[in-house]
């Protein structure tokens, strides 16, 4: 039952050095040999595998980013025969078309064993019942809680997003002791707690929570409307598995990430060189041991910064703080990433509406909302508006999988720049 089962490892600094450079080579080896994407980005770049012989050899490789991963859609940065591909995973592109991730049997282990060492560091047993509370299919929220949960050895309760009749219920007739959710589920979980004095009946101890922004104050609103004794902030994208890339541990000093799974660069977005040490930079990512999807220096977008020094957990893991914002206009809407672009994409297939739009984000009672706004053409009379507002609203709930409220204003209503269009109002407390 206890803490036997050490799925994080310890290692030394030359140890994970070591580690880092052999998974480089072979990771860049790998992709040259089996994927035309990479090969031609390496012959572009005048890099040959056999020049990447030491890990400060990382800064001659090419970067990657989210719009190669539409260049060889559907199955970008393939880099094993498709017989070896076991699944697939898939999140928002930066347009209408998806991010597809692919993944090899070793790949679902490697994610299994990365998310159990999750589960290790936030203090769970085998004797565990985790909920899980995040979607599940193409996202790869539900199946990385479920996959690692399995293999750490805790007990899954699979219940999927929303449904909070069916999650209080689960909460008090199981005895969840471990909660998997966004924030804002985990927010609005403990206000139904709250509201309908189930407080005493529970279990749970635990919580972790991810896939979006949160802030302090919403964080200590959930851990004490549930009497929760920890949560722990998880880190991961589908790109690099999915969640189980990192997580915090009870000293909650930053999130300890899996280096010798992948290699963290922090760059300045602008200059695309390195940040000095401390200072806040976008995460780069290249993967050490990835089959089908591997990623060379992968453009996250996601800003953070490194955390020096050993944690007084003693976990020898490396460690970043909490990811403080993006460097493109990617949002995070109810643990959905969605770009602007994807509401563009679905405007223009409505004749009746010119292609200016807004989107507004706000948050009540612990849950995120969208209004998209947009203007109908001249020609479209007013009359039309309402049957619009709805067929947009259907199209992006198909598209985008997301419930936005749509409304449809005049030509011209809305604020035009010559400069960068603001698209995006996020009214959401921040800290
Ligand atoms: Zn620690």
């Amino acid at each position: 039952m206890i803490r036997s089962a050490r799925f994080i490892p310890d290692m030394s600094a030359d140890e994970l050095a070591a580690v880092q450079q052999d998974g480089l080579k072979w990771t860049v080896h790998h992709a040259y040999q089996g994927s035309p994407f990479y090969r031609r980005r390496l012959d572009e770049a005048g890099v040959h595998p056999g020049d990447i012989k030491h890990l400060s050899d990382l800064t001659r490789l090419p970067f990657t980013t989210a719009y190669d991963l539409q260049a060889e859609y559907p199955l970008p940065l393939l880099s094993v025969p498709e017989e070896q591909v076991v699944r697939i995973h898939g999140s928002s592109g930066t347009t209408g078309k998806r991010k597809i991730l692919s993944y090899t049997q070793k790949d679902i282990s490697d994610w299994a064993d990365m998310f159990a060492r999750c589960y290790e560091m936030a203090g769970l047993t085998t004797l565990d019942r985790v909920q899980i509370c995040v979607g599940y299919g193409l996202w790869t929220a539900g199946a990385g809680f479920q996959l690692g949960c399995e293999r750490f050895g805790a007990m899954a309760l699979p219940v999927g997003p929303g449904m909070l009749d069916i999650q209080l219920q689960m909460l008090t007739d199981l005895g969840t002791t471990c909660l998997g959710s966004t924030a804002s589920m985990a927010l609005l979980l403990g206000e139904e707690v709250e509201k309908q004095n189930l407080r005493s009946k529970l279990k749970l101890k635990r919580s972790i929570f991810g896939a979006e922004a949160h802030t302090r104050k919403m964080r200590q609103r959930f851990e004490e409307a549930l009497g929760l004794e920890h949560s722990f902030d998880i880190s991961g994208m589908t790109e690099i598995y999915g969640p189980g890339a990192g997580i915090e541990c009870e000293a909650h000093q930053g999130i300890h990430y899996w280096g010798d799974m992948y290699i963290l660069e922090l760059i300045d977005p602008d200059t695309l060189l390195p940040v000095a040490p401390g200072e806040l930079g976008e995460m780069v990512i290249t993967s050490l041991k990835k089959e089908a999807s591997p990623l060379i220096r992968y453009r996250t977008r996601d800003m953070t910064r490194l955390i020096p020094g050993v944690c007084p957990c003693g976990c020898s893991m490396p460690r970043h703080e909490r990811i403080q914002g993006r460097s493109d206009d990617m949002i995070i809407f109810r643990g959905v990433n969605i770009y602007p672009g994807q509401v563009a994409a679905v405007l223009e297939k409505h004749p009746q509406m010119l292609s200016e739009y807004q989107i507004s984000l706000s948050r009540s009672e612990g849950l995120d909302h969208m209004v998209v706004r947009a203007e109908r053409r001249a020609e479209t009379p007013e009359t039309e508006a309402d049957a619009l507002a709805k067929a947009i609203g259907v199209d992006i709930k198909h598209q985008i999988l997301v419930t936005a409220k749509v409304e449809i204003l005049a030509p011209g209503s809305l604020p035009r720049s010559f400069a960068k269009t603001k698209r995006v109002l996020d009214e959401r407390e921040k800290d």
